[in-house]
């Protein structure tokens, strides 16, 4: 979807009402102007998420929860900003007109090439169950697959012949130079074209939408390589992709849980055996992409990977991005010698339910690993696997969690607590710093003294707009301090240039998944003391707003005067000493 014309959203936003809409999803109880109800976005026992008719958003004062009527899609249907806005579009019944005459040429080659996969996928399907496909079909079965399985994946045979493909999508009507961009033939150095896929068993891969992106292409025997995959074309990359997301995702929901394996049959055999909160990332490590993907159905993942040095590697090598994205890591293992597949086959969903739930901290699994990666633990054994520990503690962004496995590793190691410490912090990360206690604590809701002027300006020019022009000639937005209030002004202040309206709920859809959108909540939606006289609190803002930047400035000068008393510098000095007395003087 392209850039959408802001006029669409003040459309769709102008038609939406989002007590109607929230009370779609959970029960809504009216106290006096508002609405209340138990927060869907955290645990609590007394209402504390509040919908706002007359601002048109909502805001939850446990968890600070908060947007507008895309805002709560988002989070309650963890949907993307555009997806949100197609579905509230749907429902208003407005008409989204957005495509440049680029994207609609590529949406058309998207297009396209769904209808080449999904052509291909019914061809290699056909393939299987015709005279020639009969090995692989034995093969499949004597894997253990059911014939069900086999027509839930959609897996197809490729022959062995270099234009089998080729020749029924050309009897299709498909254009050859269209064929080459899904990837499914190869063009010939001497002209022509042959099929990528041959001999093999082809298992097509779809997006989370269900469409034919692509296929992964397995040998029958042991020759390698033994999978081949589509390259990466316009409609497939592999990093973006998880394999059965689009035939699990609702079980996952469900379950609040996503096992994540590795290979195709990973996944199949444990899903014909029951489970079917399952994932694959089809060889390679997870990408932040995938996770993404992943973390609209659930933060809680369990890894089964193979129980073989690769695979352990491969979970290891999925762990710090998972953490990154802030997810409830667990890793099952295998018994020796199996892989999910096998397992699956050898101890049914029984055992492979009792191996998730058997999953275990992804702390105790890495160190378990490195336990015996370096037996046995002599000094520098210890001192390595400390350091790949602390590689490990320092991608959580939980100060609380990171804390409490120093804690742990100190004891299994038998190191000391503060040494570790230490040691995390010079890994050099940002979020190394084990910060004091009191710094865990979340931060008041109230906004703080020092930049209160700025933010009652803010909540000013929400409310009145007609208080934007005056505030506009008094105040600059580099005038704020604050980093955050100060983008927020400039924002509506090139908004009210344009002529356009302002307010909490159009304002928050130009700062959509940024921390600018939680502020303008706070600001819009705290509970002020109350003061009468609209002017009189302008003018006292405006002249903190200004005090306080003429004292940082004082500092500065003052800062640049002790700098500037060496030899040679006396114009400078003389420059910065008239500088710093009308500064003076202003605050007089
Ligand atoms: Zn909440």
């Amino acid at each position: 979807m392209g850039l959408i014309p802001e006029s669409t959203l003040e459309e769709i936003l102008s038609r939406v009402d989002i007590v109607e809409l929230i009370s779609g999803y959970i029960p809504l109880k009216r106290v006096g102007r508002s609405y209340k109800a138990l927060c869907p976005f955290h645990h609590e026992k007394t209402p504390s998420f509040i919908v706002n008719p007359d601002k048109q958003i909502f805001h939850c004062f446990g968890c600070s929860a908060g947007g507008n009527a895309f805002g709560f899609l988002m989070q309650h249907e963890r949907l993307e900003f555009p997806e949100a806005i197609e579905a509230l579009a749907k429902r208003t019944g407005v008409i989204i007109h957005e495509a440049s005459a680029a994207e609609r040429k590529t949406q058309n080659l998207s297009e396209q090439l769904y209808k080449i996969n999904e052509a291909a996928a019914h061809f290699y399907s056909d393939q299987l169950h015709a005279p020639e496909g009969e090995p692989a079909l034995k093969y499949l079965l004597k894997r253990g697959l059911t014939k069900e399985t086999i027509q839930k994946f959609k897996i197809g045979y490729a022959q062995d012949k270099w234009d089998g493909l080729l020749n029924y999508l050309r009897s299709k009507g498909f254009v050859l130079g269209l064929i080459e961009k899904s990837g499914l033939i190869i063009a010939k150095d001497n002209g022509g074209y042959y099929d990528r896929f041959r001999k093999r068993i082809l298992i097509p891969i779809h997006d989370t939408k269900g469409r034919t992106v692509a296929f992964g292409a397995r040998v029958l025997d042991n020759s390698l390589p033994k999978y081949i995959n589509s390259p990466e074309t316009p409609v497939y990359s592999k990093s973006k992709v998880l394999f059965g997301l689009d035939l699990n995702n609702e079980e996952i929901r469900l379950k609040d849980l996503a096992v994540i394996v590795e290979g195709y049959f990973d996944l199949i055999f444990p899903y014909q055996a029951g489970v079917k909160n399952i994932t694959a990332s089809c060889g390679t490590a997870l990408t932040q992409e995938q996770i993404r993907l992943l973390k609209r159905y659930s933060r809680n993942v369990v890894l089964v990977y193979d129980s073989d040095n690769a695979g352990q590697m491969a979970t290891l090598r999925s762990i710090d991005t998972l953490i990154e994205e802030g997810l409830n890591v667990m890793a099952a293992r295998l018994p020796e010698g199996y892989d999910p597949d096998s397992f699956a086959r050898r101890f049914g969903p029984e055992g492979f339910q009792k191996l998730i739930t058997e999953a275990k901290d992804i702390f105790d699994y890495k160190l378990e690993f490195l336990k015996s990666k370096y037996a046995p633990l002599t000094i520098p054994n210890k001192s390595r696997a400390a350091s790949e520990m602390l590689s490990l503690i320092s991608k959580f962004n939980n100060t609380v969690a990171k804390s409490a496995y120093i804690k742990k590793l100190a004891e299994e190691l038998s190191l000391d607590e503060n040494s570790l410490l230490l040691e995390l912090k010079k890994t050099g990360n940002e979020n190394n710093r084990i910060p004091h206690k009191e710094e865990n604590l979340p931060p008041p809701k109230t906004p703080v003294a020092a930049n209160a002027p700025e933010r009652m300006i803010v909540r000013l020019m929400l409310e009145e707009q007609e208080l934007i022009e005056q505030i506009k000639e008094k105040l600059a937005p580099g005038d704020f301090q604050d980093k955050n209030i100060s983008q927020i002004i400039t924002k509506m202040f090139d908004l009210f240039c344009s002529g356009k309206k302002i307010n909490t709920n159009s304002l928050i859809n130009h700062f959509t998944g940024s921390h600018l959108s939680k502020i303008i909540l706070e600001i819009s939606t705290c509970e002020w003391p109350a003061v009468s006289g609209t002017q009189r609190i302008i003018d006292d803002c405006v002249r903190r707003i200004k005090e306080s930047k003429r004292k940082l400035k004082q500092q500065e000068l003052c800062r640049q005067l002790k700098l500037a008393q060496g030899p040679g510098n006396e114009l400078k000095l003389n420059d910065l000493l008239i500088e710093f007395q009308s500064l003076s003087r202003e605050g007089a």
